[in-house]
């Protein structure tokens, strides 16, 4: 275990995002960087491993995409991360909002694996996991268009993501791409790529973060239409010869 702990930073948390944590929310965040500390021994989950950058760029960013007035969208929500990795942004966003049902997929199975442990531990009842790509998911009848709200973070380029999201979300549903810089270029290709399946962009976010003043995107895109059933088209190809 760690000897440091995490900052509160309730003050940054209200001028930022109006919002504070709770004294049961920030006793299970420290838990929670605790045991990725501790597992990040044996498998890499994350190099941010300093209190500060885990505050900021693990749970500060994770929630901070989430913003209800824009996401506009009747709760109780059905929540997909895909590539969550060590759980970001759905294990902030399931512990923040326990009423949501959050899923969170990966194609790395020791990701999810120790997801289930953190789980388990946390006592996070809201959920799930599963393992697998999200080509192959995406097109599984159970997660296809069952979704209110997709999150990806650090997955891919913009229209990489929008063709792993659109397909998982229900029409009406808000898919948010968590970005660093954003250029104009990025909006260009994501727009070209929405229009193939079924969706439209309706804001872009701008924020620094609080403590280094990194510049990040939240694009939020709603789906507007049935995305084709040839997206996702299968494992690699988004990758290999973005939309
Ligand atoms: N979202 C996390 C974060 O921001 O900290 C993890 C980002 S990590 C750079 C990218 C993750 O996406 C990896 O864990 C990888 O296994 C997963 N991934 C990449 N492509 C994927 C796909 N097509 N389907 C499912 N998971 C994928």
């Amino acid at each position: 275990m760690s000897s440091a702990l995490l900052p509160e930073f309730k003050d940054i948390w209200q001028k930022t995002l109006h919002w504070e944590p709770s004294h049961s929310q920030l006793e299970k965040w420290e838990k929670l960087y605790q045991e990725i500390i501790s597992a990040n021994r044996q498998i890499n989950l994350t190099r941010l491993t300093d209190p500060k950058d885990f505050w900021e760029k693990h749970l500060w960013d994770s929630l901070a995409g989430i913003d209800t007035k824009i996401l506009n969208l009747k709760a109780p929500l059905k929540i997909i991360d895909i590539g969550t990795g060590a759980g970001f942004p759905g294990i902030p966003v399931a512990m923040t909002c326990p009423n949501w049902q959050v899923t969170l997929l990966d194609s790395t199975q020791k990701k999810i694996k120790f997801i289930n442990l953190i789980l388990e531990e946390l006592k996070l009842n809201n959920c799930q996991t599963l393992i697998g790509r999200s080509e192959a998911i995406g097109q599984m009848k159970d997660h296809r268009e069952t979704y209110d709200l997709a999150l990806i973070r650090a997955v891919g380029k913009p229209s990489v993501c929008a063709e792993y999201t659109l397909p998982f979300l229900k029409i009406g549903g808000i898919g948010v791409l968590y970005r660093g810089h954003w250029e104009t270029e990025d909006e260009l290709t994501l727009k070209s790529a929405l229009k193939k399946l079924g969706g439209k962009i309706t804001i872009i976010k701008k924020f620094e973060t609080p403590l280094t003043k990194s510049i990040r995107n939240f694009v939020y895109v709603e789906k507007i239409s049935k995305t084709p059933i040839q997206f996702p088209r299968p494992i690699g190809i988004p990758n290999q010869n973005p939309l």
